[in-house]
């Protein structure tokens, strides 16, 4: 029997890159030997990407829709991907086809060459994509790896073929704070690292903003390492021992030379910058009391709204 193909594409309001992104993927699959499935997981569209998706699926027997119950965000969304997919190996793309399905057989190709089980896309030129945006990139990829006890792959996204027993390694995770860019590189497993020049989207603008970003960071670091609190403590140690060296000097000061009241500007100085200090120290410590609280609901990750497929409709 011929070996299966999964390809997880998670879709959120894609409605104008919908068509082509069946098109092209469909026209790849074809080509190859093997045997393959697209599942799409629709996270909540609201722009009638919904009515496409159950288009595709009623029509076509290799396409597999799970709706999900709203927006849970792509990190669940793909999750919903790994836990239903069945393939000897899983794809996974992004509906706007910044990720070109036609880079798909030398992926497997690779895979079988070195038998591995994953294969990483690695980012060549970031496309359509500014000069900040690729600095902030870089440091924020410094500074994670230098946090985590294990190295996250620099430039690497979604993208990537896995096989079945890095998929079975994704599904024992159990966290709801998915940071799955870190959760991938967590499994280990052997990994082979190809390069390509990821593109703009065909259609639509990135759903991700600065804000997002930099939420997705800090996510990504306190999910994957307690040193943010380490720091807190270091950084109070240090200020503590400069208080302490202060004081000293302020009473020798007075004891030799008398006191002349001023010292107003420098207290309030001091104030502040210790208030400010303390709320830091607060607030990370609230971040990861706020991921250990979410934690414990055990909450499901996603909740599944309809299962579409042309068998399970004509059954
Ligand atoms: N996506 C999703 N749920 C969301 C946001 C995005 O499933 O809440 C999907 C989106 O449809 C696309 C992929 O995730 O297929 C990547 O999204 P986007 O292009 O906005 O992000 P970027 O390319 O900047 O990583
Ligand atoms: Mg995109």
């Amino acid at each position: 029997m011929k070996k299966q193909l999964s390809v997880i594409i998670p879709v959120h309001n894609e409605v104008e890159s919908l068509d082509i992104c069946y098109k092209r993927v469909t026209d790849v699959l074809k080509n190859i030997d093997l045997s393959y499935e697209i599942l799409f997981i629709d996270d909540g569209s609201t722009d009638g990407s919904d009515l496409l998706l159950r288009k595709f699926a009623l029509e076509d027997e290799q396409i597999m829709v799970i709706f999900l119950s709203r927006n849970f965000g792509k990190e669940a969304a793909l999750s919903a991907g790994i836990d239903h997919v069945s393939g000897d190996y899983t794809i996974i793309l992004d509906a706007d086809l910044q990720d070109p399905p036609e880079l798909i057989p030398q992926m497997l190709k690779v895979q079988k060459e070195k038998s591995v089980d994953v294969v990483l896309m690695r980012r060549k030129h970031r496309v359509g994509e500014s000069y900040f945006k690729k600095q902030t990139a870089k440091w924020f990829y410094k500074i994670l790896n230098r946090l985590s006890s294990f190295d996250i792959p620099e430039d690497i996204g979604d993208f990537r073929l896995m096989n079945k027993k890095a998929i079975d390694a994704m599904r024992k995770l159990p966290e709801r704070n998915r940071y799955t860019k870190g959760l991938f590189a967590w499994i280990g497993m052997e990994i082979y690292i190809l390069e390509y020049k990821r593109d703009s989207r065909v259609a639509g603008v990135a759903k991700q903003n600065y804000l997002k970003l930099f939420e997705l960071a800090f996510e990504g670091i306190s999910s994957f390492s307690i040193q943010p609190l380490r720091f807190s403590i270091y950084f109070g140690v240090l200020t503590a021992f400069l208080g302490f060296i202060f004081g000293f000097y302020i009473i020798f000061k007075t004891l030799f030379f008398g006191e002349n009241v001023p010292g107003y500007p420098s207290l309030v100085a001091v104030i502040t910058f210790l208030g400010g200090v303390q709320l830091i120290g607060i607030g990370i410590l609230g971040e990861y009391i706020g991921k250990t609280y979410i934690e414990t609901k055990t909450r499901p990750i996603y909740l599944v709204k309809e299962f579409v497929s042309k068998k399970a409709h004509n059954e």
